[in-house]
């Protein structure tokens, strides 16, 4: 399995780390012709504006949303949530606009800039998983067709999947609890 990881800026290092230590093979990808051949596709955390920017330039953007509409599976962490919703509030960056959510950026203000909790996330089993969010988004509706994998005690959603796309308001390439890329993984060779 081939999997991609949007280098432009971000945490992508972290994930093509956890991804190696998986058994996948991870290559970075800052142009469109890097994507060929990939199996799926994460998006890292870092700054939305930038990374939007950097994607545009690059032409990235559309080269992604075509391989998405050809069925490649993506995982988007923080910022890469943020680049895969259809809206994001208040905010004219653009996005490729693939889940079906309207995502808050910087959702938690500056006095709880950075935060770690657990998670109880059904999907991949009893154990809670540890959650870290920095500068993070939450997402402020799902449509229908988009299923929840994990709130906040208070209810807030911060994890969600449509389809083949993965997003979480959190950075599992931080934690070596390796269970939520593991997930993408099933959910690229389909056993998922
Ligand atoms: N605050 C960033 C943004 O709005 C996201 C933060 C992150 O990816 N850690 O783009």
């Amino acid at each position: 399995m081939k999997i991609g990881v949007l280098a432009s800026q971000g945490a992508f290092a972290e994930h093509i780390s956890i991804l190696k230590q998986l058994d996948a093979e991870a290559v970075p990808v800052r142009l469109p012709e890097e994507l060929r051949g990939v199996d799926g596709l994460i998006i890292p955390g870092g700054e939305s504006t930038t990374i939007s920017r950097l994607m545009s330039s690059s032409n990235l953007m559309g080269e992604i949303a075509s391989m998405v509409g050809d069925g490649m599976p993506l995982f988007g962490t923080c910022a890469g949530m943020i680049l895969m919703a259809r809206n994001i509030s208040g905010n004219t960056t653009e996005s490729l606009g693939l889940v079906d959510i309207t995502v808050k950026r910087n959702a938690f203000g500056r006095q709880v800039d950075s935060f770690e909790t657990e998670l109880e996330i059904p999907v991949l089993g009893d154990k809670p998983y540890p959650a870290i969010f920095i500068r993070a988004p939450v997402i402020e509706r799902c449509d229908s067709g988009v299923d929840i994998l994990a709130r906040l005690a208070d209810g807030t959603i911060v994890a969600a999947r449509q389809g083949k796309l993965l997003v979480t308001a959190f950075h599992p390439e931080l934690t070596d609890d390796l269970r939520f890329h593991r997930y993408f993984l099933d959910i690229v060779s389909g056993r998922s």
